[in-house]
């Protein structure tokens, strides 16, 4: 199977693609259920269009904790079936669709309770560890196992010996989010799928109570088309009930949002060698291992402010940063705070207040022919919703379509990529890089790291790191442009890369730089590189200033004050 980028040149084709035919599905939302849903139909036969009104994967989708798992706190709700599902899930991913993008991350479950916890906890690992083997699969990772405080400190030597008893490790996985779904989709686009971002649905056509296609804004050109298909995917997360509100009518799903807060703290504040999960009185909070920083989360509150840029609060940030504190023996401050993120998870709406009891199941409604609906779920179970969706949309074709094959679909990248891993010496030697960047280019690419080392052979202005952000070869920004869908900086800063929540200067520091360098395949004028670079400041500013605010209200009045680069139609 070949590769396929995402360029300025294939949006366009897409978009001309999507215009001038009847397709089987268009799929409506960019996140990773549609990205799933899209990769699941093309991979079925069926010719496939996906438009995302922002950027791919700029929603939930690159804000969550960033772990392929099964959820503990689902086994404590003797939820059995959806942690099953999940840890068939997380093995498939790790070892056959994946290996590039997702990895085995360890957490240490610190025991406060003398007596009882440990068999409590213990068992519950136990049928965590015997859920996780499927397929034929081993569960990819390995098993738990039981510490004293003693040997539990020598692993985590930042926690206070007072605040535990003793622990028990295990093991989970771990994604790049919104690496995961651009790539998806360019593994959709390469088995046929027609995909634009920046493509907004303002409205659908009809015939009769029948949906027949979308009407799409191109929102870089200003210009609207049609896209007629036989099915229609709405996988449109939070904004589900929004899009219900185009089709009219009494919707059958309907989403509640919960926001969940990210912290990011460079590694060397928290003197650990696993990550830890902590109990809290409403949920758990991860301290997770990414890179040279740890990510630490979450909160879990009703949000009903803008979707499309949730606003973290002083009052979230202080409520991570104590949780965690209550267990380091050198408390964080926020000095040591380099990036911040919020999320909205789409809940189910259901009987409960609390958000945090909330479902995290999945529904497919077809609330009127030619129309599917898809919510709920988490990232970790992406292909089974993707799976549901596209039977529903079989259903609705009236045709045979085979049954989906997703589970035997590696990514792009992930062929060769074992190989290419053993052979990361010779790699760096040949390329003249660092074995530590060629680790890190394969664990952004897998062996697509082919097509960003021949960018550099052919420039070697690109071979250098950018210059305040380290991590981050020059090449990388240009290949965001090239291949990886990038249209603004935004999107480079924040998506491609991390440098948005990885530096403490959040990515002002190089925004003239990388502006700079997409300047060419964006094609841009000095004026436009001047927009953007001022537009990311702008943003970063109102973040900054909306996380001093004490309430959502405020951080959110605030936030939105920093324009879009690429307003949406309701803006
Ligand atoms: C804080 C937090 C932590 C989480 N942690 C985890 C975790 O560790 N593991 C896990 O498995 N799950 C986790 N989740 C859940 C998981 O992230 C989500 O379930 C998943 O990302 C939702 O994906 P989605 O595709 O449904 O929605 P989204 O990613 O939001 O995608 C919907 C897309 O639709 C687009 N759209 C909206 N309206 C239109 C329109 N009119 N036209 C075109 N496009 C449109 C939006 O721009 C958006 O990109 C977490 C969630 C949160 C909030």
């Amino acid at each position: 199977m070949g590769t396929a980028r995402l360029g300025p040149a294939e949006r366009s084709a897409a978009l001309a693609q999507m215009a001038a035919q009847e397709l089987d599905v268009v799929v409506v939302g960019g996140g990773v259920v549609g990205a799933g849903v899209a990769l699941d139909a093309a991979t079925r036969g069926l010719s496939v269009g996906l438009v995302e009104a922002r950027d791919f994967a700029s929603g939930t989708s690159s804000r969550s904790s960033k772990l392929i798992h099964g959820g503990l706190r689902y086994l404590e709700q003797l939820n059995f079936d959806l942690v099953r599902e999940a840890l068939q899930e997380r093995a498939l991913l790790l070892q056959r669709i994946a290996p590039h993008l997702v990895r085995a991350v360890p957490f240490l479950f610190p025991l406060t309770h003398l007596g009882w916890e440990r068999p409590y906890v213990g068992a519950g690992l136990v049928l965590y560890d015997s859920l996780g083997f499927s397929f034929g699969f081993t569960r990819g990772v390995p098993g738990h196992r039981h510490l004293s405080r003693k040997r539990a400190l020598r692993l985590a030597p930042a926690l206070r010996r007072s605040a535990f008893t003793g622990a028990i490790q295990y093991w989970d996985a771990q994604v790049d989010d919104a690496r995961y779904v651009m790539t998806m989709l360019r593994t959709a686009a390469a088995y046929g799928a027609h995909v634009a971002s920046r493509s907004q649905v303002v409205g659908f056509l009809r015939e009769g109570e029948r949906v027949t296609g979308v009407r799409v804004r191109d929102l870089e050109a200003g210009e609207e088309l049609e896209v007629r298909a036989r099915q229609v995917v709405n996988a449109t997360g939070v904004w589900t009930d929004d899009i219900q509100a185009l089709v009219g009518g009494r919707g059958q799903i309907h989403v509640r949002a919960s926001k969940g807060v990210h912290l990011v703290v460079p590694r060397d504040r928290i003197h650990s060698y696993t990550g830890v999960i902590l109990r809290t009185e409403k949920s758990v909070l991860f301290v997770i291992p990414w890179g040279r920083h740890w990510i630490i989360g979450t909160t879990d509150t009703e949000w009903s402010l803008d979707k499309a840029h949730p606003a973290a609060s002083r009052s979230d940030i202080d409520y991570v940063l104590d949780h965690v504190n209550s267990v380091l023996s050198v408390p964080l401050t926020r000095d040591d705070v380099e990036g911040v993120y919020a999320g909205l998870r789409p809940l189910l709406a259901g009987e409960s207040d609390e958000t945090s009891k909330l479902s995290r199941e999945h529904v497919v409604a077809h609330p009127v022919p030619g129309l599917v609906m898809i919510a709920g779920g988490k990232y970790t179970t992406y292909r089974v919703m993707a799976r549901d969706a596209v039977d529903a949309v079989a259903h609705g074709l009236a045709q045979r379509v085979p049954p989906s094959c997703t589970d035997r679909i590696p990514l792009a990248g992930a062929e060769g990529y074992q190989a290419l891993w053993n052979s990361r010496h010779r790699l760096a030697r040949e390329s003249g890089l660092h074995v530590a960047r060629i680790e890190h280019l394969l664990q952004r690419y897998g062996s697509l790291i082919e097509e960003v080392l021949t960018l550099i052979a052919d420039r070697p202005d690109l071979a250098g790191p950018l210059s305040g952000a380290d991590d981050y070869l020059r090449a990388e920004i240009v290949y965001a442009a090239t291949h990886e869908g990038a249209r603004h900086l935004n999107d480079v800063l924040t998506r491609r890369t991390h440098i948005s929540i990885e530096t403490f200067h959040r990515g002002v520091a190089v925004a003239q730089e990388a502006a700079e360098l997409l300047a060419g395949p964006l094609e841009w004028d000095a004026e436009q590189v001047k927009r953007e670079v001022e537009y990311y400041t702008k943003r970063v500013e109102a973040e900054r200033a909306s996380q001093e605010q004490d309430t959502d209200q405020e951080a959110d009045a605030i936030r939105m004050g920093a324009p879009e680069i690429v307003p949406v139609a309701s803006d």
